[in-house]
């Protein structure tokens, strides 16, 4: 059974302020982990880590990250850049990478002197012919100090998982030949900061997988150094380091993924007379996941053909369940000793049958009011909220080291649903 941070008279006495269901985030626990990943890099002078703003974007744990520890933001949309913006991170400390790119976020990044990372050859253009329809100059003197870098898609070279698919057939990315051929068109323009990012992997819990793509990229940044002539400043081996959801699973040993990729850096980089590489990453989900709780109550049994556990939250707060049939530990916090010997489904109100928590879930035996904490919710988890049914997204608390409570987000109301529309009486 996962140990968690509080127990039930803390969810008693906080669900008095803000009534359940709320997410609540663990600073002290982010803070460990977050020293622990720099750590394991420290060998890398440069080393950088971009929060995957999608992850949690909230603007309390973007700036925590950036404060204590030098996190970037990893960016895909002109919310996550302001957001960005509004923290303290501009300039290089940007990573935008994003897809199927509107005009106005390139436009958003170059203003913010963010590294832009191109998803697709023609978007090299069509950045530049944004830019310059906004009289900003796209001359040879204005790309020299910017920095520039492709996203490689790998193709058949390298297996996917379930929640990314597999490469060849993922939408993101440059082919090789479309790398090759995309730098020479930028060094051509005039830049000379280069960078090179690929991302395969998604909730990858085996640290080889992690070091081979840091390896392809070392060798690939060297092959393209060698043709077109170009430095690189950094490679970006992406997001994708996944965290243990199920019992049986282990944490990926972060240390042993830094060691990994500094014995490949050693020979492909240093060994080759390469000039020094950054080791750039843009995780989300191991920096907040394990760390976030939803938390809610039960408000209905109900036995028929199975015995249902009706919570107050549903997969509007959490959806990861019902969209990937993701599976989350569940604790029952003041029942954790007793025996898991009924057996649930725990679901949300929402009129979608998948609307479910948990399927044939062994638990202690739940009572209405009984509090439930969904674990490792603390990425991709009331980021992708939603509000179909009416359903509105929670507060979300940060639990500071000193065991006080901070309101990061409030929960939405019935007037934020209605604020859209423009009718009488709403
Ligand atoms: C989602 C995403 C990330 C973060 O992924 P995690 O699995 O949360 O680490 C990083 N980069 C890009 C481009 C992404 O789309």
């Amino acid at each position: 059974m996962r140990k968690l941070p509080f127990d039930k008279a803390w969810i008693a006495q906080t669900s008095k302020t803000w009534p359940t269901p709320f997410h609540v985030y663990d600073a002290a626990a982010i803070r460990a982990n977050a020293r622990r990943l720099k750590a394991a890099f420290a060998w890398n002078a440069g080393f950088r880590e971009f929060f995957a703003v999608k992850a949690a974007p909230n603007p309390h744990l973007m700036k925590l990250l950036k404060d204590e520890f030098g996190f970037g933001s990893d960016c895909s949309s002109m919310a996550e850049l302001i957001l960005a913006e509004k923290v303290g991170n501009t300039g290089e400390a940007i990573m935008f990478t994003s897809n199927d790119t509107p005009a106005e976020e390139f436009v958003k990044a170059w203003e913010l002197g963010a590294i832009i990372n191109l998803d697709d050859i023609t978007h090299w253009q069509f950045m530049l012919d944004a830019v310059a329809a906004k009289g900003l100059g796209t001359g040879p003197e204005d790309l020299a100090g910017r920095v520039f870098c492709c996203r490689y898609n790998p193709g058949p070279l390298k297996g996917g998982n379930a929640i990314i698919g597999k490469p060849e057939e993922a939408k993101y990315g440059f082919t090789r030949e479309q790398l090759f051929d995309c730098y020479a068109q930028m060094k051509a323009a005039g830049v000379k900061r280069f960078g090179l990012h690929t991302m395969v992997a998604s909730n990858e819990l085996d640290p080889e997988y992690i070091i081979d793509t840091a390896k392809l990229l070392f060798s690939l940044a060297a092959e393209i150094h060698e043709k077109v002539g170009i430095d690189f400043e950094f490679v970006n081996i992406g997001g994708g380091i996944g965290i243990p959801y199920k019992p049986e699973q282990k944490a990926m040993d972060i240390e042993r993924v830094g060691e990994g990729i500094r014995a490949a850096y050693d020979s492909l980089v240093a060994g080759a007379g390469m000039k020094p590489i950054r080791l750039y990453m843009e995780c989300g989900r191991c920096i907040t996941g394990p760390y976030g709780y939803l938390v809610a109550k039960v408000r209905h049994i109900k036995t028929t053909y199975r015995k249902y556990a009706g919570l107050d939250a549903c997969m509007s707060n959490l959806m990861r369940p019902a969209l990937y049939g993701a599976y989350h530990e569940i604790v029952v916090p003041g029942k954790e000793d007793l025996p898991a010997d009924e057996v649930y489904d725990v679901t949300g109100s929402l009129c979608e049958n998948n609307d479910k928590f948990a399927i044939q879930r062994p638990l202690p035996r739940l009572e209405p009011g009984d509090f439930i904490v969904i674990c490792d919710a603390g990425a991709h988890g009331h980021a992708m909220g939603f509000q179909y049914n009416g359903k509105l997204r929670s507060a979300e608390l940060l639990l500071e080291e000193d065991g006080s409570v901070r309101e990061i987000r409030r929960a939405e109301t019935l007037s934020d649903y209605f604020a859209t529309l423009d009718f009488p009486g709403l």
